[in-house]
């Protein structure tokens, strides 16, 4: 059975196994073949627990399959067709005679699979059962799946999420990040309705990929619960690739014209005609199949499961994690709390758990953001006068032979007289590779003076945060 968990009121969930067939008994039962639930089967199993992971899909979830690796894939591409854009500075007599999505969406599906076949082998290793098929609980120890139940001691619901799709007329005709992946070739004109991350990522591929690419966001701006300087920086860099950036835009209607999609907005105004229209306006938890009540798990008015600092749910052998409880939904946090729950319930390490604090996270546009801890107005909300900030904006070297050139910037966000750092935030070439380091020092509690008695590599990008003053 699991340890208590800190804050959850907790029942326990009682059901009937009425005209089904008990099939198996286990440890451990994970819903969910993604990146948190195959983190914790394996750990589990690694401490010698008999496991089984359901999966109604390819294994690796959403991250293998439809998020980072593919996204990042395609970034790469996007990536070259900045590269080129300066190979001249550097002395190449270089041609681009166009690019092949097809080809290259061939050449990423076959790493997927690489992939998938790579995680199966990972579960086969460590004789954790793959259960195939949509589970869905028939009490607090059982699973169905089919006609079929299992049973275990401790249940883990990491069924992640899914993209949502507007309810206005029309909604169908547009396709969601799952459909950007399916597409087999390049839309002439795209546009991307939504204002977080996914929306700025997959813009900065079809447009550094050769499509005419439109963004419009409800609000006043991309990216809006990251620091100030990233958002404006951001903004800048779009209109300066030639993406379309509209904001105060509230969509009202899809529809199909002679010329293409159009789409209507709330206030009257008509965007279009687009071959594409790309919905990135947010993710819902996979929590609808799994009939929770049956072994009284509670969720929220979203469906996500809440879970306290434990990774428990409410019901004491039914656990939680990943995008599924709605925190910060990013692969890596769900592995971590996967592996360090494992270790808690079955490797002996009694406070094991994950704290969420000062997770890094990067932003794969054209230049790439990395950002971790706080943003200079969250500080100021909290801390006050007591927030000091440095900042840096520079043209890299590698701008430094041609016309073309993309600014980097830096902030630095700094508390009490000592100036620990609570906030590191750039937007660069670079950015993406620079943060890990920078958010372990971070998390170590470093302090400005630390940063300044760190001796620069040069010549760098990632120098101007030790040089900073
Ligand atoms: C376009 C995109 C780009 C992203 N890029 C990044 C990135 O660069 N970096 C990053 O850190 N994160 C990124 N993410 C987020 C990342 O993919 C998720 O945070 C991560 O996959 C969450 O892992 P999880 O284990 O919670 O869920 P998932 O990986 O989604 O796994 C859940 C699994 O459960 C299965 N399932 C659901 N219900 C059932 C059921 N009832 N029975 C059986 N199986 C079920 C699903 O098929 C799925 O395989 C991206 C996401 C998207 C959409």
């Amino acid at each position: 059975m699991l340890s208590q968990g800190k804050s959850m009121p907790r029942v326990n969930g009682a059901g009937s196994l009425a005209g089904a067939r008990v099939k198996k008994k286990f440890d451990l039962i994970v819903i969910g073949g993604g990146s948190g639930g195959l983190a914790h089967a394996q750990r589990a199993a690694e401490h010698g627990a008999d496991v089984a992971v359901i999966e109604n899909g390819p294994l690796g979830g959403t991250c293998v399959n439809l998020g980072c690796v593919p996204k990042k894939v395609m970034w790469y591409s996007a990536s070259h067709a900045h590269s080129a854009r300066l190979a001249a500075d550097y002395g190449f007599d270089l041609t681009v005679n166009g690019h092949d999505w097809s080809a290259l969406k061939q050449r990423r599906d076959a790493y997927v699979a690489r992939l998938n076949d790579i995680y199966q082998k990972n579960l086969d290793k460590r004789n954790i059962e793959l259960i195939r098929g949509t589970g869905h609980f028939v009490n607090k120890n059982s699973i169905r799946v089919e006609s079929d139940d299992y049973r275990a001691d401790n249940i883990l619901i990491a069924t992640g999420g899914r993209p949502i799709m507007p309810r206005i007329h029309g909604a169908e005709m547009g396709i969601s990040s799952d459909g950007f992946f399916e597409l087999p070739d390049r839309p002439e004109r795209v546009v991307l309705v939504g204002s977080g991350y996914i929306a700025v990522e997959l813009s900065g591929i079809f447009n550094a990929l050769g499509s005419d690419t439109t963004v419009l966001v409800r609000k006043d701006g991309v990216l809006r619960s990251f620091d100030q300087m990233l958002r404006d920086e951001q903004h800048k860099a779009m209109q300066r690739d030639g993406i379309q950036l509209e904001t105060g835009v509230v969509p009202h209607a899809l529809e199909r014209t002679s010329a293409g999609l159009k789409l209507i907005a709330e206030d009257g105004r008509e965007f279009g005609a687009f071959d594409s229209i790309v919905w990135a306006v947010g993710r819902a938890p996979n929590t609808e199949h799994l009939q929770l009540e049956a072994a009284g798990v509670q969720a929220d008015g979203y469906g996500f499961v809440p879970v306290d600092d434990y990774q428990a749910t409410n019901v004491d052998n039914i656990s939680a994690l990943g995008d599924v409880t709605g925190r910060e939904a990013l692969t890596p946090v769900a592995i971590a709390a996967g592996r360090r729950l494992a270790d808690r319930l079955y490797g002996g390490m009694a406070d094991r758990h994950l704290e969420y604090r000062f997770i890094p996270t990067v932003v794969f546009a054209h230049p790439p953001i990395g950002t971790v801890g706080k943003t200079e107005a969250e500080a100021r909300a909290e801390f006050g006068d007591d927030v000091r900030v440095y900042e840096s904006r520079f043209t890299p070297m590698l701008y430094a032979l041609g016309k073309h050139k993309e600014p980097s910037a830096m902030k630095l966000v700094t508390i009490g007289p000592e100036e620990k750092i609570v906030g590191c935030h750039v937007v660069g070439d670079g950015a993406d590779e620079m943060m890990q380091g920078f958010a372990v020092a971070i998390r170590m509690g470093a302090t400005k003076k630390d940063f300044d008695d760190t001796v620069a590599i040069h010549p760098t990008s990632a120098e101007e945060f030790v040089t900073m003053r």
